[in-house]
C-alpha cells in the first residue's frame, strides 16, 4: 500500500503530529511512503522511511500526481494550508483533480487522514 504525504509549510507541524500519533501503524512493512521533498525530511525526522521526490514548488506535487494517474498510489494525505498563497497552485489543483479522476482517497486535513488511514488498514 503506497501513501503520499504532502504538507504545506504552515501544516508541516500537523503532519508530524499526525505521523507520531500513528507511528507504529505507519511502520508496518506493507506501507510504502512517498513525499514531496521538504515534507519528506519531516517524515524522516518522525522516524519513518520515505521516498522523497522534488519539493512541491519545484514539481513534487506534479510527480506525485503522475503516480496517481499511473495507479501507483492508494491514498494521498495532502495537508494544504488554506491561509497561504502558493506559487505552484496549478500543480496542487492538478494533483487534487487526478485524485478525483482516478477515485483515489484524498485527505486534506489530519481528521480526515486519520479516518481514511484506519479504514485503509482494515
Ligand atoms: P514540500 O512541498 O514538501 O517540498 O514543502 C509541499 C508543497 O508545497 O506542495
Amino acid at each position: 500500500m503506497k501513501i503520499a504525504l504532502i504538507a504545506h509549510d504552515g501544516k508541516k507541524a500537523e503532519m508530524v503530529t499526525f505521523l507520531r500519533d500513528q507511528l507504529e501503524l505507519f511502520k508496518r512493512k506493507e506501507i510504502e511512503l512517498i513525499s514531496t521533498g521538504t515534507t519528506g525530511t519531516f517524515v524522516e525526522k518522525a522516524g519513518l522511511k520515505v521516498n522523497r521526490v522534488l519539493s512541491g514548488p519545484l514539481g513534487g506535487d506534479a510527480q506525485i500526481g503522475a503516480e496517481v494517474a499511473e495507479g501507483k498510489i492508494d491514498a494521498v494525505f495532502f495537508f494544504r494550508d488554506p491561509l497561504d498563497k502558493h506559487p505552484h497552485e496549478p500543480d496542487i489543483a492538478m494533483l487534487m483533480r487526478l485524485c478525483d479522476v482516478h477515485n483515489i482517497p484524498l485527505a486534506t486535513n489530519p481528521a480526515t487522514a486519520t479516518l481514511v488511514f484506519h479504514q485503509l488498514l482494515k
